[in-house]
């Protein structure tokens, strides 16, 4: 069978749980194939009654005497009791809550296994069933007891048991017609199994050695394609020429009278990212360079110089932004610096639209994406928060050039070993030093039982800074917008404003800011806090991106240990823009001993790229920045932390690139893998 059909495909009961099926991003057979588990619950010990302890967790294989369903009194509240006895005479009862269809489901006389806790063992041994299922002579082979059982993660209305079910199924129909896409002499030198038994073996494992066997070789062949692809996108950009080279030579002087009219002077990364940059765009062959640096390094001022380079080539170039207080911002800065010196500067963004007028620079949000906006001769672009654009946006404003030189920036860190990895096919330049003067943003992770003292502390700042007429705004930074089930104990954006503006700041102008305004309200309310119409503002993390507001100098961040470290750098970022001193104030929700340490690596640590670090050390790349940020999200087995694997396959990689289209499977593996976030192509 096609495992690249439709999941639907597969029988009626797929086709009513297609939407919950979709929702775990399962789509196709070869989805549901791979939706590997997240661990295992260990029911393999199975025992005769007569050997049970309490406490123990256990599978007993019995027949079923009878069942029965009592109400309790608490009202709605039902017990459902089996009795069962083994081969060897004894008996149990088995225990369920709230469950009374089963009463129906188990018929007495079958044969059923069970997994639970021993409860207790006075005269008879009970158990609080944990899982159960029919076993029949025909099928003796349990899923969901008697057996390391598979736990996926599952989205509401789709139980786990539905799911388990229908994987034991498909993998008995259709894990023969994987086909093992990896040459047989790369998997016999790293001693990898066969594809289609690592995927049967890592759902339903023997023992956990043979589950740990399985990922291996699904995590190598998850770095190995990354890299592959990774490897084609070098070489896919490594073939366009016939890009404009853009020289300073001759224009020595105008290059020399930017530098001067600058109200500051550049720090040493600064300079050396320049160099890089300008050496790439003398070039026919179009840079493909990322520049990476904190919040607040100076990126805009990198960026400047190249594209005024672009227009002293007597090209036109653009820069996009992500948000349109951004592109505002950028249009204000650009206009400052190079129309003095005859570079026309034009802003695009939905609500201001430059007709199509000359210019030499264009500003914009995505706006400069519209088809009716036309450049007579685009060389150059700069992509501002780089993450916020998808691969398509990029290509759209990339195809109205012919093949221009492309900078890409972000404030994300990316450790070193991510990028050697995934991004292959892109330069690095780094801005790892600060402009002189730049205070520190000082950090602390504050107690709970501080937190009275904390919102006091603010409110003085607030008022302090209206006395002497030099303001402090404050961030106060919920990770969701409504208090969501499984974060009950999360304060809620909504739900925090609501409480703040009534309680402790009802003196004191408060205003909220979450993802789910539209992007013209959200630029409004930015725009309002810039403007000081309000104190404090309540926002859920939208607020990431490089906004500038100088007076905001206190930051408090709510249930931070659901961030990564590198997010919570930038979120800080947003703060201590201006001379002021700022601070930033953690709590957490979960006090363990390790979430702390974790969090109070950031009273100590301000560089962003340390901080990045830390946490793929911590907890993997997964997390790092939160959700689906970067590519490396996209990794679900393999972490790029494991530095041996990623060498390994990197290795690998190199080898067979070249080669690729003497193995057909391979090549086709590689056709359809799609991992590339971050690159502009
Ligand atoms: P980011 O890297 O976050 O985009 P910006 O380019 O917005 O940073 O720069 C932040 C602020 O720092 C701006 O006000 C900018 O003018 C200023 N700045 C940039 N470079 C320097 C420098 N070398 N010395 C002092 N201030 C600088
Ligand atoms: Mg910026």
């Amino acid at each position: 069978m096609d495992l690249s059909q439709p999941v639907e495909k597969l029988g009626v009961t797929y086709r009513m749980h297609a939407k919950k099926l979709h929702k775990l991003n399962i789509h196709t057979i070869y989805d549901l194939l791979f939706y590997i588990p997240s661990r295992y619950d260990d029911f393999s010990q199975v025992t005769p009654i007569k050997d049970l302890e309490e406490e123990q967790t256990v599978s007993i294989q019995a027949t079923l005497i009878k069942i029965t369903n009592q109400y309790t009194r608490k009202r709605g509240f039902t017990i459902q009791t089996a009795r069962i006895e083994d081969e060897e005479g004894n008996q149990a009862d088995c225990v369920w809550f709230n469950q009374p269809y089963i009463t129906k489901y188990l018929k007495e006389g079958s044969k059923i296994s069970i997994s639970g806790k021993v409860d207790s063992i006075t005269t008879r041994p009970k158990i609080s069933v944990r899982d159960y299922e029919v076993v029949t002579d025909q099928n003796k082979k349990t899923v969901h007891t008697a057996r390391l059982v598979p736990i996926y993660p599952t989205t509401r209305g789709l139980s786990i048991k539905w799911l388990r079910n229908r994987m034991s199924e498909v993998l008995k129909k259709h894990a023969e017609d994987i086909e093992d896409h990896l040459p047989e002499k790369l998997k016999q030198k790293h001693n990898l199994p066969d594809l289609s038994n690592a995927v049967k073996t890592i759902h339903f494992p023997k023992t956990l050695d043979e589950a740990e066997n399985a990922k291996h070789r699904l995590a190598f062949d998850e770095l190995f394609f990354i890299q592959l692809a990774s490897l084609q996108r070098k070489s896919a950009w490594d073939q366009k020429t016939s890009t404009q080279k853009l020289s300073t030579k001759n224009h020595e002087d105008q290059i020399q009278q930017f530098y001067e009219s600058l109200p500051f002077t550049l720090t040493g990364a600064q300079n050396r990212a320049i160099q890089e940059i300008l050496q790439d765009i003398n070039s026919q062959k179009p840079m493909n360079r990322l520049l990476q640096g904190d919040v607040g390094a100076g990126k805009t001022v990198v960026a400047a110089i190249a594209l005024y380079t672009a227009f002293l080539n007597g090209t036109q170039s653009a820069l996009m932004a992500p948000t349109e207080i951004l592109a505002n911002q950028h249009y204000k800065t650009l206009k400052t610096l190079l129309e003095p010196l005859g570079a026309k500067v034009a802003l695009f963004t939905s609500s201001k639209k430059t007709k199509q007028e000359t210019f030499d620079i264009a500003v914009g949000t995505h706006a400069l994406l519209n088809k009716k906006l036309k450049f007579d001769n685009l060389s150059f672009i700069v992509i501002d928060e780089q993450q916020r654009f998808g691969v398509e946006q990029r290509a759209i404003l990339r195809e109205k050039g012919k093949s221009p030189h492309v900078l890409t920036m972000t404030a994300t860190p990316i450790p070193r070993t991510v990028f050697l990895t995934i991004y292959q096919e892109l330069d690095l330049s780094v801005l790892d030093e600060m402009p002189k003067g730049r205070q520190k943003v000082k950090t602390w992770v504050v107690p709970q039982e501080k937190r009275e003292a904390a919102y006091d502390w603010i409110k003085k700042k607030v008022e302090e800074g209206r006395r002497y007429q030099s303001p402090n705004q404050a961030f106060i930074i919920c990770p969701f917008i409504e208090e969501s089930e499984n974060a009950a104990t999360v304060k809620a954006a909504k739900s925090e404003y609501e409480t703040l503006k009534k309680s402790h700041f009802s003196q004191q102008k408060v205003g909220l800011l979450h993802g789910k305004l539209k992007a013209k309200e959200k630029d409004q309310i930015l725009k309002d806090f810039k403007e000081h119409s309000y104190d404090i503002l309540i926002a859920t993390p939208v607020v990431e991106v490089g906004i500038d507001i100088p007076d905001a100098t206190i930051m408090l961040i709510e249930a931070a240990e659901r961030f990564g470290l590198a997010q919570l750098h930038q979120l800080r970022g947003r703060v201590g823009r201006g001379s002021k001193e700022s601070f930033c104030l953690i709590f957490s929700e979960e006090p363990s001993h390790t979430t702390l340490k974790r969090l109070k690596s950031l009273e100590t640590t301000h560089s962003g790229a340390e901080l990045a670090e830390i946490d793929l050390k911590l907890r993997g790349p997964g997390e790092m920045y939160g959700s689906k940020q970067h590519g490396t999200s996209n990794l679900k087995i393999a972490s790029i932390a494991d530095r041996a694997l990623v060498s390994k396959t990197q290795k690998e990689a190199k080898e067979y690139f070249d080669k690729v289209e003497n193995y057909p499977l391979l090549h086709n593996r590689l056709k359809s893998t799609i991992i590339h976030k971050i690159s502009p192509d």
